[in-house]
Order: C-alpha cells, then sequence, then structure tokens
C-alpha cells in the first residue's frame, strides 16, 4: 500500500524542478504532459518483473543539482528511487508507486586516472563498459565485470556491491571503493572521495553506501583501485560427469594455476541446453555433460601461462578428473567461450520470465540445493510447455569460485503456484546452511521480507537505526527491504 505520509507530485513542483535543472532533456514529465511511452522503461526493470508508477524521472547534471532535488524532496516529502543503468536483478531500481526517479545517467563523466597508483575517479552514472574502454588504453583493467557491463553504472554497481566474475582475483568493492561522493536525503554532501589505500581514522562509513541499494544517499561520484591489465587472458572450457568432480576441478585449479588463475564459473548442462536452444551456436565441446567451467587465466606472460593451462587440462584428463576440454585459441575464441557463461542470463529469460535465487552456499553444498528443487518442480507438475505449466527448466551455474550459486527457474510467465513452490522453500534450505539469501545482487523489493533468513533481529535493529539516522524521513527508495 502507497504510504500516505509521502506528498503527491504536484505541478507546482514539477516546475520548480524544470527550473533548477534546466533542460528539457534532464526531466521526464509525466505530470503536466503526457509521457508515457518515454517514461515506462523507467518504470519496467530488466527482467519485466516489476512495475512502477512514476510519473517523473529527473536527470541531474551535477552534484549540486543531486543535493539539491533531494532536499526539495526531503522538505516536500516526495519519495525518490535512485536509478542507475536500471540492471538490476531484485527490483531496487524502479520504483513500486509514483516514487520520483533520480535517474544518474547524465553524470558521466571520468574525472582523473592516476597511471602510477591506478585510482580512478568517475561520476557515478559512467557505465561499467565505458571506463574499461578508457582504461584497457592506460593499460589498466576496472576490478569488476559482469554481464550487464554495458548498461550498468559504477553508481549502481557499488549501490549493489555488485560482485561479478573477477571477484576471485581482485576482490570485493568493499576492498577496491577508495572513495565515495554521496549525497544525503537533506541535501548534505559527503565528500570522501579519497584515493587513499590504507585510511584508519573512524569508522568507514562509504562501507554503508557499498551495497546500501540506494536506501541511505545517492552516491554521485567513486574512486576505486584499478589494477594493471594483464597481458596474457587465456580461457579454458571443460566438460565434467559430477558435482563431485568439479570440486576437484577447482582444488585443482587453485593448486595449478595458482597466481594466474582469475576466474572459475560452473553451469550446468540444463543451462548451457538454453543457450543452446536460443542462440543456435555451435558447442565448444563435442559431447554433452551434465556440468561445465570456465576457467580464465590472467597473467604477465602468455607463453608461461598457456604453457601451464594446457598443462592442467592435460593432468586433470588424464586422473580422469575432467572428462572433455578445450583452451582457447586466440582472443576471438576467449569471447565465445565466455559466451556460453555470460549469455545464460539473458537466453533463460528467452521463454518470458525468471525466478532468481542469488545464493552463497558451503561449496560442498552448493549444487544440492539445484538438484533438490528441480524435484520438488518436477514433482509439482508445474513443469511443461504451456502457461498451465510454465516451467521450462531448473538450472544451476555461477561463479563458483566465490561459493556462490545462481539458482533460476526459467517460466513463461510469472506464476504465484511456482513461486509458493520455491519459497520460502530456498530460504529455509539456506538457513539452515547459514548461506546467504543474496550472495551479490542485494534485497531490493524482490527479497524485501526474507532478510531474516539470513540476518539476525539485532542485525535488523541496527541496520533500522543507521536508515533512520540518514533518512529519517524515509524518502529514499522505500517499500524495498529496508
Ligand atoms: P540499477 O539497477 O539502476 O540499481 C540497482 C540498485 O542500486 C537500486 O536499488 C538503485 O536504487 C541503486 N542505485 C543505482 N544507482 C545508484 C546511485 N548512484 N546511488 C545510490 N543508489 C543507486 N550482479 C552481480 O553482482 N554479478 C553479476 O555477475 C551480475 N551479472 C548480471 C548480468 C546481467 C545480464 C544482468 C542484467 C545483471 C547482472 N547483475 C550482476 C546485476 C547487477 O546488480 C547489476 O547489473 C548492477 O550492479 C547494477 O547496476 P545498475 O547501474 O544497473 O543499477
Amino acid at each position: 500500500k502507497r504510504d500516505s505520509k509521502f506528498a503527491e507530485i504536484t505541478e507546482d513542483h514539477v516546475k520548480f524542478f524544470k527550473q533548477l535543472l534546466g533542460k528539457d532533456s534532464a526531466i521526464i514529465d509525466g505530470v503536466t504532459k503526457d509521457a508515457t511511452d518515454d517514461i515506462e522503461p523507467f518504470n519496467g526493470d530488466w527482467m519485466r518483473k516489476y512495475r512502477g508508477h512514476t510519473k517523473l524521472v529527473l536527470k541531474p547534471g551535477s552534484t549540486e543539482e543531486v543535493s539539491k532535488v533531494l532536499k526539495y524532496c526531503n522538505d516536500n516529502m516526495l519519495a525518490v528511487v535512485p536509478q542507475g543503468g536500471n540492471s538490476g536483478l531484485v527490483g531496487g531500481s524502479v520504483p513500486v508507486f509514483d516514487e520520483i526517479v533520480i535517474n544518474m545517467s547524465r553524470m558521466n563523466e571520468i574525472r582523473s586516472f592516476d597511471e602510477v597508483s591506478g585510482a580512478l575517479v568517475v561520476d557515478a552514472g559512467v557505465i561499467l563498459e565505458v571506463a574499461d574502454g578508457f582504461l584497457q588504453e592506460k593499460n589498466h583493467i576496472f576490478p569488476l565485470d559482469l554481464g550487464a557491463k554495458g548498461s550498468c553504472h559504477i553508481g549502481g554497481n557499488v549501490a549493489t556491491n555488485a560482485g561479478g566474475l573477477r571477484l576471485l582475483r581482485y576482490g570485493s568493492l568493499h576492498g577496491s571503493v577508495l572513495g565515495i561522493e554521496a549525497v544525503l536525503p537533506d541535501g548534505t554532501i559527503i565528500d570522501d572521495l579519497g584515493q587513499l589505500r590504507k585510511n584508519n581514522t573512524g569508522y568507514d562509513l562509504k562501507q554503508l553506501f557499498i551495497g546500501g541499494e540506494g536506501t541511505i544517499g545517492i552516491i554521485t561520484g567513486v574512486s576505486i583501485m584499478c589494477p594493471q591489465r594483464p597481458n596474457a587472458v587465456n580461457v579454458a572450457f571443460l566438460g565434467l560427469e559430477s558435482y563431485e568432480k568439479v570440486q576437484l576441478a577447482f582444488q585443482e585449479a587453485k593448486g595449478q594455476l595458482s597466481e594466474i588463475l582469475s576466474a572459475f564459473e560452473l553451469m550446468d548442462g540444463q543451462s548451457q541446453d538454453l543457450v543452446q536452444k536460443v542462440t543456435g551456436n555451435k558447442r565448444p565441446l563435442e559431447s554433452e555433460h551434465p556440468f561445465y567451467c570456465l576457467i580464465e587465466t590472467s597473467g604477465s606472460n602468455s607463453e608461461h601461462d598457456n604453457e601451464k593451462l594446457e598443462k592442467f587440462l592435460e593432468d586433470v584428463m588424464e586422473k580422469e578428473i575432467v572428462s572433455d576440454g578445450v583452451v582457447a585459441q586466440g582472443q576471438t575464441q576467449v569471447k565465445e567461450l565466455w559466451g556460453w557463461r555470460e549469455g545464460v542470463p539473458e537466453c533463460l529469460g528467452h521463454w518470458g520470465g525468471v525466478y532468481k535465487y542469488d545464493l552463497s552456499i558451503p561449496i560442498n553444498e552448493l549444487y544440492a540445493l539445484v538438484e533438490e528443487t528441480r524435484e520438488i518442480i518436477h514433482k509439482s507438475g508445474l513443469l511443461g510447455d504451456t502457461n498451465e505449466h510454465p516451467v521450462v527448466d531448473v538450472v544451476g551455474y555461477g561463479h563458483m569460485g566465490d561459493s556462490n550459486l545462481h539458482l533460476n527457474v526459467a517460466v513463461r510467465t510469472y506464476d504465484k503456484r511456482v513461486e509458493k513452490t520455491l519459497e520460502p522453500f530456498v530460504y529455509e534450505w539456506i538457513a539452515k546452511r547459514n548461506g546467504s539469501i543474496s550472495a551479490e545482487h542485494g534485497l531490493g523489493l524482490a527479497k524485501k521480507n526474507y532478510i531474516g533468513y539470513s540476518r539476525s533481529d539485532t542485525m535488523i535493529k541496527l541496520m533500522k537505526q543507521i536508515k533512520n539516522l540518514y533518512d529519517p524521513n524515509g524518502i529514499m527508495n522505500p517499500y524495498k527491504y529496508i
């Protein structure tokens, strides 16, 4: 239910924002004008699962403008939703009712780069791929990579504490983000855009914004440590017969590839079948297997690295841990092989919708959840090829190197019966094993009722106190997890 403490947007409010932001392109106004078509993309999420009803989208072009917008909203009790590239997977970036969308796409300048330290400072609205392209010219690399890189913003990445494909090597944003510039709901600008690697002077407040999902303020600038770009990147794609063997392969990869191992990704056979159905691409391996792993190495010497990777593959095949495998010959094949992993989320959506669970699970039990879920879905009779039996398949894939599973149930249509079969089953399963119901996507709207499965009452209470301190009127991203 819409919270009546929030004001409705009036023509006077729109007039104020128009004067403040000046440009026509900075506002999509569905209050005084009919902007139905233009405004719809800001109301809908990537999965086509959540739909809001905003009538106003604001695109501030500077930190000062963000500050004035927020102060006005706070003074007038207007609820807001910060929005980056709108690629989030938990419904956090779209309004629930008529909250004003504050879209960050106009704040898209790269502010500075220090070639000696590797510190990059950007506006929050810089697209991840743009930043990585800029860094490539400087022989550096962004410490985060993910399938949505062409649309997601760095501000959005930080706000969700995105993990992605390089976490195994470069660690979490909680470590690589050096500083943040953010605006609180009352308009206060927090200038903590330092470039220091070490700074033990009291509470590290920027950490609250990393993964805060836009609930305490808007991130306007980010300073981040970027590593040297590795000269040699290579990929191996493996087929395996059981999850036990996948675990053995992971241990061997850590042991044999050690310092050059930069990603270890898992895809089950079902996920690869669906990718093949959608793309029609020729599979990388001749025969089919219940499990596939993608291993990436990044190092400084391609001859040395390739030799290591080839030798690794030979060894794990000899030991019968891996049934079949291929090492990419050249960068085109590296990309092609990555396509079989990065293409999974997009292809799963092909039939209409996906129930997504992004979970941290003790690694030895990681795949057991997929098998149990498959069993209950089979028993439910919901698997089939009509809207009456909407489930297309149950698949598991993810960042195995980080013990992070993506359990996905592809459907033709979102259906309460499917949801009831999956929830709270999945969450209870996770809580029993002290896992996390959100490894890297956040809670947003999708998991707002389930935080208790991963956090204690004491911790939730402390989170609420922090929220109240930063946002006493509760205007920041309401109706979401906190
Ligand atoms: P949005 O979706 O716009 O927003 C996400 C949340 O952050 C919302 O709550 C929003 O209110 C808030 N927010 C956005 N910008 C700001 C800001 N400037 N200040 C404060 N709050 C803000 N995630 C992973 O972690 N790992 C993956 O491997 C991964 N792969 C993906 C693959 C695909 C194909 C897709 C579509 C998504 C994937 N994601 C992955 C989801 C991931 O969370 C997002 O892609 C990304 O981090 C969100 O950035 P965004 O700019 O799109 O943010």
